[in-house]
């Protein structure tokens, strides 16, 4: 077709046409040879046609070449050009080109581009200049725009000033859920959390509706400063205006309600998600992992390999901190296997809870090793080693790794020292221990805390000094917690001194009048010592406030899954083989002459009646499992949450011995590894 008399209104109609029907870049080439022919290419009109075609067609060259062989390029052409620029992304060029417009044809060209350059400068960084423009956008009466508007928001808040940005906002004509993102999301980049938050609640009053990016954005400011009030009003929110949520806003969730503790919440939104990317997963492992439900987290760990995920930094973390509270080492080892040792090695948070799991499994030995083979060390991962190697009673060790502090560069903390006197306490060494408790301040000039008088106390306690940790405790800057009185109630414990104890419980019942553990302790007390009726006052106490003893549990790992038992506890498949064992070693202990004891009783919180002729607390029975399901030569390791008993200590000594096997109990304090008749403990816990 040609384009000859394009002046009559159907021809135009015609080029229009084909213009808009042109299916490629070369048949807009073509019209444009024709129009240049017919000498129609200053019709600026059928140039914009052309120009917002081809850059449709991304031809962002040819179109600027178009409009600069424009002999008098106008305001439309113009806009057409930096608008179609700026959806092209090209956000550089359009700042040139508008730039050299600028500096060529003066401010009348560019009155209407405002919105477009403004946009290319937020997009291509280019804060500076967009801000510089702020005065010419009102001169032209863009204050009125609330696309220019919200675009200066930006800029301001993108630069950190929020001042300015204020200013903007309050002289809005309207305000759009972009605008009030744009200018919270510059308090949450300047620190101003908590403006940002107050701001989200306003829009939310002023009837915007916000959207996930909004929600998502105020979500983890909230998380961030641990405003979680805020969090789980959004929370509600969002449920109650029954929002689209996107796996953004999920996965938010799901870390708000972990860090609340709210599990089942957290579960029922993770479940309630469809494709879940590796964050969300190890958000959830990691939730488990922190809020003491370690099994859930490893059961999670593993469905997530069984969807194919590959595990990430974050969620071997949750998972070997699971199996540290779990004290499951193979389990852990596995685990830790599925990613490539230089990993650890170069990554101090995965190499932290590496050793953080071989210490809480009593393997102190690879995990000395794995500290000694880090690629780089700071505090943490020092007292990681220094608290594992002292719980674990390699404390010469743990001194060892503390000597070298100094060549290392790192200055150490109040958590270095309270490792350092825990391996004090653990071993006895009361010069050690009083050598670094003073230095804390004086040489280090740190603060002591509560928990370091509590390491002191213990240790007067445990070699009997219990008038030495009284005067400590009556000489403390601060007010005694349960934590010391605690520690002084082992050393009473130890000495068997019912008179000093009594007045203990007195204070620990005051300070914490939930645990049941401490009426039983008094009120066994005073059995012993023939105190009936005092003892039944304390009991009533209890029954009147509804207290039940703590269940003691303990639980063993074999082959990669947990078996978990309470004290005479039936439910376990193989419970016969278990009671029969357990019958067995009864005998063969009554024959090297063992009999229950009974005098400790009164300080254990577990049981008020001693236990039958052969007892069975947890430990045993998950011990007589570890006996029947391993082979001769492994180490049996069970896990307690509470203080492994007197008679079970005994008992354990003994089993160790008939059965030559080791046997490692960790319970809520320390590690007792029993060997051929003798803890590791020296009967010291
Ligand atoms: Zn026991
Ligand atoms: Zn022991």
């Amino acid at each position: 077709m040609s384009i000859a008399a394009v002046s009559s209104p159907s021809k135009l109609h015609q080029i229009k046409t084909l213009i808009s029907v042109a299916s490629t870049v070369n048949h807009l080439k073509q019209i444009h040879a024709s129009l240049i022919h017919h000498d129609h290419h200053h019709d600026t009109y059928l140039v914009n046609l052309l120009l917002k075609r081809t850059l449709f067609f991304r031809e962002n060259h040819y179109s600027s070449l178009l409009f600069s062989h424009t002999q008098f390029p106008n305001i439309f052409l113009y806009n057409t050009l930096i608008n179609g620029l700026v959806n092209n992304s090209l956000f550089r060029e359009t700042l040139d080109l508008f730039l050299s417009v600028r500096k060529h044809h003066g401010l009348s060209l560019y009155g209407f581009t405002f919105p477009f350059v403004l946009k290319a400068c937020i997009r291509s960084q280019n804060l500076t200049l967009g801000i510089e423009l702020h005065p010419l956008v009102v001169k032209c009466g863009f204050n009125r725009d609330a696309g220019a508007m919200t675009s200066l928001l930006s800029l301001y808040s993108g630069s950190g000033r929020v001042d300015d940005a204020r200013k903007v906002f309050d002289e809005m004509p309207e305000r759009t859920i972009v605008s009030w993102t744009a200018f919270f999301s510059g308090c949450i980049s300047s620190g101003k959390h908590g403006d940002a938050i107050g701001l989200f609640k306003k829009m939310v009053e002023s009837g915007v509706r916000p959207d996930s990016y909004s929600v998502v954005r105020v979500l983890s400011a909230c998380v961030q400063v641990g405003d979680l009030d805020s969090a789980e009003w959004i929370a509600n929110l969002v449920e109650e205006i029954e929002m689209q949520k996107n796996s953004y806003v999920n996965t938010t969730l799901v870390n708000l309600y972990t860090k609340r503790g709210k599990m089942e919440k957290a579960r029922s939104v993770f479940d309630s998600m469809g494709e879940k990317d590796a964050v969300t997963w190890s958000t959830m492992i990691q939730g488990y992992a922190s809020n003491s439900l370690p099994k859930e987290g490893v059961e999670l760990f593993h469905q997530m390999l069984r969807e194919d995920l590959k595990p990430d930094q974050y969620s071997i973390v949750g998972f070997l901190s699971s199996c540290a509270s779990l004290g499951a080492l193979d389990l852990g080892e596995w685990g830790s296997g599925l990613i490539d040792r230089d990993e650890f090695l170069t990554n101090l948070v995965m190499g932290n809870a590496l050793i953080d799991m071989y210490a809480k499994c009593g393997d102190m030995t690879r995990g000395f090793q794995v500290f000694k083979d880090m690629k780089e060390k700071d505090r943490v991962i020092m007292n990681t080693a220094i608290t594992g190697l002292a719980k674990n009673g390699h404390v010469k060790l743990s001194f060892a790794v503390f000597g070298q502090t100094e060549k290392l560069g790192i200055s150490p903390d109040g958590y270095t020292f309270l490792g350092l006197l825990c391996g004090c306490v653990h071993a006895g060494l009361i010069q050690d221990g009083l050598r670094f408790f003073n230095s804390i301040s004086s040489v280090y000039s740190l603060k002591r805390t509560v928990e370091h008088y509590g390491c002191m106390v213990d240790l007067w306690g445990r070699a009997g000094q219990l008038s030495e940790a009284y005067r400590l405790i009556c000489d403390m800057p601060m007010k005694p917690n349960a934590i010391i009185w605690g520690a002084l109630l082992t050393g009473c414990r130890l000495v068997k001194e019912t008179r000093l104890a009594e007045r203990v419980l007195k204070e620990l019942i005051a300070l914490e009048p939930w645990n049941a553990g401490n009426y039983v302790q008094l009120s066994n007390i005073y059995s012993v010592n023939g105190r009936w009726d005092e003892a039944a006052e304390v009991r009533e106490e209890m029954n009147k406030k509804g207290m039940k003893k703590l269940p003691g549990w303990s639980w063993i790992e074999l082959e990669g899954t947990v078996h978990e038992f309470l004290a005479d506890d039936k439910s376990h498949p193989l419970s016969d083989k278990i009671y029969a064992k357990l019958e067995d070693l009864g005998n063969e202990m009554r024959l090297m002459g063992f009999v229950p004891t009974t005098e400790c009783v009164m300080f254990d919180v577990e049981e008020e009646e001693k236990e039958t002729v052969l007892g069975y607390h947890s430990e045993k029975l998950a011990v007589a499992l570890g006996l029947i399901s391993t082979g001769h030569g492994e180490v049996i390791r069970v896990v307690k949450n509470l203080r492994v008993c007197g008679d079970c200590h005994e008992a354990m000594k003994l089993i160790s011995k008939i059965t030559r096997r080791e046997i490692v109990v960790r319970d809520n304090n320390r590690f007792h590894c029993f060997t051929n008749g003798t803890c590791s403990c020296n009967d010291y816990w």
